[in-house]
């Protein structure tokens, strides 16, 4: 079988570069995907299922997609990618593309695709996550495996779970009984007090200027790459967010509430100013062991995202990596107060774009597809 690197070239062999069509599932964060490919001059394709999307879309004309393949199922666009191929496409993944399809048959997916497709995996398993962070010198909550250990909150996260559906938040073993769904896989994790902040980074392997990640990439013998901070989102989840109003925990037990994790929408923030070399810190290091996970492994290409928590003591714990665009990039589309500093950029997806857009150029594309 061919590898994953002979596959793309095949691929790319037959793609007429100056002719590329960017290829997004009509979801999560594509309508900054499709503008800003855009804006950078690229034919667009959303891709659906069922007819319902097409008409929300039309209500956003910059972002509308030029063509639609509509679909009865995901899984077609497994059988779609002849299809795909010969409209040069390149699909742009994202969190709900990956849910859709399964990371597994995302990799089997036989069109080139924007990123390492392969990372994907590692952020789909919360033991393959942390081992990542902790290997990039990513601080991570503690993780307890024995319930009756319980001393102090913490938070339970069920595996699969989607959004933050169904977690819950314990201060003993008594609370974690009753609250429990033992038929479901879960993780228990100290709870930090602290204020999240969500970094959207992005990760460019081809420029040699800029924030430069310390590291050779072994494939390619040449310095890692630049690192750029594109935005930082908060989540709003419901109802821990408008908790306090109530009263106390113990009095909203005593009305059989529980806090609840539920993404409902996100806001744009800013990190102090002091607090931004500990965040590159923490993104350098996510991506320099990225290349460190697998014999050979291609690392973090794109954008990528540390959630993360800040103490009261401004130490930073990481409790999740998405190794992709991030839906919470939303809130920035027009611009973030990171992405004003640097000419180019008004989006994430306008970033992505660019940075096919470059490699089209240079005649690189190989470097930010698998
Ligand atoms: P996750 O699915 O890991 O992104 O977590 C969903 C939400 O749970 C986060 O957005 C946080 O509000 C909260 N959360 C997750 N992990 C922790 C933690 N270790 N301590 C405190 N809050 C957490």
């Amino acid at each position: 079988m061919a590898s994953g690197d002979d596959r793309l070239s095949g691929w790319l062999a037959d793609y007429d570069t100056s002719q590329v069509t960017i290829g997004v599932v009509a979801s999560h964060s594509a309508l900054q995907i499709l503008h800003g490919a855009r804006q950078e001059g690229f034919r667009t394709l959303g891709i659906a299922v069922g007819e319902n999307r097409r008409k929300m879309y039309k209500a956003f004309p910059g972002a509308e997609p030029d063509d639609w393949l509509v679909l009865d199922d995901y899984h077609q666009m497994l059988d779609e990618a002849e299809w795909l191929r010969t409209r040069n496409t390149v699909i742009v993944p994202h969190g709900s593309l990956v849910e859709y399809l399964g990371a597994e048959n995302y990799i089997d997916l036989e069109v080139p695709t924007f990123g390492n497709r392969r990372i994907l995996k590692w952020e789909a398993s919360r033991e393959a996550q942390r081992k990542w962070l902790q290997m990039g010198g990513c601080n991570v909550p503690r993780v307890i495996t024995d319930p009756h250990d319980i001393a102090g909150p913490v938070i339970v996260k069920y595996e699969g779970a989607k959004g933050g559906k169904g977690y819950f938040v314990a201060r003993d073993y008594r609370d974690f009984r009753r609250n429990v769904d033992v038929e479901e896989e879960f993780t228990i994790q100290e709870y930090i007090l602290g204020t999240r902040y969500y970094l959207q980074f992005f990760f460019d392997p081809i420029p040699d200027d800029g924030y430069q990640v310390d590291g050779i990439d072994s494939n390619r013998g040449k310095q890692l790459g630049r690192l750029e901070l594109l935005t930082i989102d908060r989540r709003d989840e419901a109802n821990v967010d408008e908790f306090y109003k109530l009263g106390s925990l113990r009095d909203l037990r005593e009305m059989n509430i529980e806090p609840s994790f539920v993404v409902t929408g996100n806001v744009e923030v800013v990190l102090r100013e002091s607090l931004l070399p500990e965040a590159f810190r923490l993104g350098e290091g996510a991506v320099a062991s990225s290349f460190e996970l697998e014999e050979g492994a291609r690392g973090m290409i794109g954008p990528f995202c540390l959630e993360c928590i800040v103490t009261d003591n401004l130490d930073f714990s990481v409790f999740e990596v998405s190794a992709r665009i991030v839906a919470g990039s939303n809130v920035s589309v027009g611009g973030s107060p990171y992405m004003n500093l640097n000419e180019y950029d008004n989006s994430v997806g306008r970033r992505i774009a660019r940075c096919i857009r470059k490699a089209i150029e240079k005649d690189q594309l190989h470097a930010v597809l698998s």
